[in-house]
């Protein structure tokens, strides 16, 4: 055995066990195990997580903020309006750096895999050459899954199907969409049956930004999860954001979500994004946005949670902290149970993993040993505080390590440090 971690809560609830590794994988997790290690950590009743999965991201805008100015309607139409004024001046290089930056601050955050969509509406297919090289080099710390996402339209756009089926070639693994953003609602339907029949084509995933509109007849989401079935996709299909099921008629929903638990669409909500650029055209009250998670959860649906952008047209915020994500979602879909806060968590890890489709994940004999240990004792108190992720490991091996967070406080007659880790129940 080369490393063990001692005295580890799990988050499914299993508390105290240790977790031994060997070449690079889990082989035992069971309480008190026997077995002497090289290395042998005690992590003393610390939450001890797989790595966080972001399934939804833009990694070829990100930290591209203010260039060449700001969002100032903080619309959803302003920040394409203004990638789009940004597009031609994009260098390879550029793309890249940030690209690279973003990896580097999602690594310090325990956060191992991203799908992230990468515009193909650009004739040069820089931003997809740019972030295919990103894929190479941090394929031994981060897994980047790429979706060919033409962001100004398969149909609306000049030359965007051409473009998609050339960075598939190029070797972008998964198929994208954006149906709402087509000519009209048939030219949408029909971009989400020809999309699908390419994915099934070519034997790829789908992931669509789906009806992201406060429009509650925007109803593409229904089209995907029939051409799913019709194609049998089954579980290799995902539609990202599907904010028009916020505002939708409940007796319309009462149809869909059966359906799309059957067709096994899995659903991306974006809690950051979503919140934030949903109901800009409502006065008051103003409307929240964000796709019906509980409903779906409790339907069957998997769900996860994305952190869609950072520092770029349409957010200005974000640092690749998956438990901001998680904190967000639990507040806007009013999950604040136990359990929805539970859920939360698996959001922004197990779901988003069996979407990606990620081998070996988990904190379970036969998994690649990558984990996080976070300065929490269980999911509901790393949400609580966003927790600092004392260390990241990958393949068995440390890649990122953190301070604990205590403040040094100077206060007559009361304690010199104080952390923030406070359990219910313990000043009576
Ligand atoms: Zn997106």
């Amino acid at each position: 055995m080369d490393v063990v971690l001692r005295h580890a809560n799990l988050p499914d609830g299993r508390r105290d066990v240790d977790i031994g590794i060997r070449d690079g994988v889990i082989i035992a997790v069971e309480p008190s195990l026997p077995a002497h290690a090289h290395e042998e950590m005690d992590v003393a009743g610390r939450l001890v997580s797989p790595p966080f999965v972001d399934a939804h991201f833009h990694l070829d805008s990100t930290l591209s903020l203010g260039l060449p100015r700001l969002n100032r309607s903080g619309t959803l139409l302003e920040g394409i309006a203004l990638w789009g004024e940004l597009k031609p001046h994009l260098t390879q290089e550029a793309v890249i750096a940030r690209a690279m930056a973003y990896c580097d601050m999602a690594v310090a955050q325990g956060l191992l895999a991203i799908r992230s969509h990468v515009d193909v509406c650009d004739d040069r297919l820089l931003a997809v050459e740019a972030l295919l090289e990103v894929k190479r080099r941090v394929a031994p710390y981060l897994d980047l899954q790429l979706v060919a996402f033409p962001q100004d339209g398969l149909f609306r756009s000049e030359n965007g199907e051409r473009n998609l089926l050339r960075a598939l070639d190029l070797g972008v693994e998964v198929v994208g969409g954006i149906p709402h953003f087509e000519r009209t609602m048939a030219e949408g339907a029909r971009s989400v049956s020809r999309l699908c029949e390419i994915a099934a084509d070519r034997g790829l995933l789908v992931d669509m930004h789906c009806d992201e509109s406060d429009d509650p007849l925007s109803r593409h989401i229904e089209t995907l999860a029939a051409e799913t079935k019709r194609l049998g996709l089954y579980g290799r299909v995902a539609g990202s954001h599907l904010t028009s099921m916020h505002s939708m008629d409940n007796y319309y929903v009462s149809k869909l979500i059966p359906l799309i638990a059957e067709s096994g669409v899995a659903a991306i909500a974006n809690p950051l994004i979503n919140i934030t650029l949903q109901g800009r055209h409502d006065s008051y009250p103003k409307r929240r946005g964000m796709t019906r998670v509980p409903e779906l959860m409790a339907a069957g649906v998997n769900v996860a949670f994305g952190h869609d952008c950072v520092m770029d047209p349409w957010y200005p915020f974000g640092s690749g902290d998956m438990l901001d994500v998680a904190n967000m979602a639990v507040h806007v879909a009013q999950m604040t149970s136990l359990d929805g806060i539970s859920s939360s968590f698996d959001a922004v890890t197990k779901n988003a993993a069996r979407i990606l489709h990620l081998d070996g994940y988990g904190i379970a004999p036969g998994c690649r040993a990558d984990l996080v240990v976070l300065q929490a004792s269980d999911p509901f108190e790393a949400i609580r505080l966003r927790a600092t992720r004392l260390l990241v490991m990958r393949a068995g091996k440390v890649i990122a390590r953190s301070p604990e967070r205590v403040c040094a406080l100077d206060l007559p007659g009361r304690p010199a440090r104080l952390g923030l880790n406070f359990m219910p129940g313990s000043v009576q």
